[in-house]
């Protein structure tokens, strides 16, 4: 079982002719509302994946349609509360050139509670995968607690913020950043990820795919060749991916092989959670 303690945004994604200026009232042509979040997305990806998944989050008074979306794609939302603050939200205005601005509301993915948090870890066993991005509140204390439960440490270090990933850094078992955060992440520390002294480390790579370090030593899985058309969320696939790979007990060379098929696949597509590819679309790919 893979433990996700992770986001739940309401993407609200507005078309307007062009991006507000300071002081604009403007009115936009088209409101579209996908769910979104890194911690949503991974989770859809892992269920997709085949992987049993269980979401550790919340959501405010206005999120019921995220978790029933969450339920629609595989998940176990039973550890989702609700806060009373709003669902976390972006309010992304996209103009007519594709060019955008997004201003995020955490709301209740910083609303998790401690007593949540323990609630749901009292039904993990040892070996399952306990899995972060930094979206949430509680991540040290999740981390501290899976270690004591003898649980597999997972974390994505997006969005990026030293404090926050520095303070998770000792507890880990598998590390996954993309090229930003690999260099944000040796600002923060000085160091390489090879000498971080963490088991598992991916470096996602965009269109040139990813490469993995086992305990420092590096081996590369190229990407696919695609026409990419939406590259939102394919961290998140690739990621999820990997993660249900490793709960099977895959190797992590056919894990990560299997992720770069279904994010190159995930960047043909417009959207985030509602089009994560399932296993059988991947299986059946073909790439040139
Ligand atoms: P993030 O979205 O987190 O910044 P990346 O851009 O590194 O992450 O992409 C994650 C994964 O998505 C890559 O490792 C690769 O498998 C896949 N991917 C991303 N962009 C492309 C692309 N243009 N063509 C094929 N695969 C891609």
């Amino acid at each position: 079982t893979i433990w996700n303690l992770g986001s739940i945004n309401a993407d609200m994604i507005y078309d307007v002719p062009h991006l507000p200026g300071p002081g604009e009232t403007l009115s936009a042509n088209r409101l579209d509302r996908f769910l979104g979040g890194k911690g949503a997305n991974m989770s859809v990806a892992a269920a997709r994946a085949g992987a049993r998944t269980a979401h550790i989050g919340a959501i405010g008074p206005d999120g019921r349609w995220a978790l029933d979306r969450l339920t629609e794609y595989g998940v176990d939302t039973r550890h989702i509360e609700q806060a009373k603050v709003p669902t976390g939200h972006a309010i992304i205005a996209v103009d007519a050139q594709g060019e955008n601005n997004i201003i995020l509301f955490p709301g209740a993915n910083h609303a998790i509670s401690q007593d949540q948090l323990g609630q749901a870890l009292s039904s993990a066993a040892q070996g399952d995968l306990l899995v972060m991005q930094n979206e949430t509140s509680l991540q040290v204390e999740a981390a501290e607690t899976g270690r004591k439960l003898g649980l597999t440490i997972c974390y994505a270090a997006a969005p990026f913020q030293a404090d926050a990933v520095l303070a998770v850094l000792p507890y880990l078992d598998f590390l996954i950043l993309n090229e930003v955060e690999a260099e944000q992440l040796r600002a923060a520390t000085g160091k390489s990820v090879t000498d971080l002294n963490i088991e598992h480390v991916i470096v996602t790579l965009g269109s040139k795919g990813a490469r993995y370090y086992l305990r420092g030593t590096a081996s590369n899985f190229p990407a696919h060749k695609v026409q990419a058309v939406d590259t939102t969320g394919a961290g998140d696939t690739f990621t999820g991916y990997v993660l249900a790979g490793m709960d099977h007990g895959m190797p992590m060379a056919q894990a990560i092989t299997q992720a770069n098929r279904a994010a190159a696949l995930m960047v043909t597509r417009h959207g985030t959670a509602d089009v994560i590819p399932d296993l059988k679309e991947v299986r059946e790919a073909r790439f040139d």
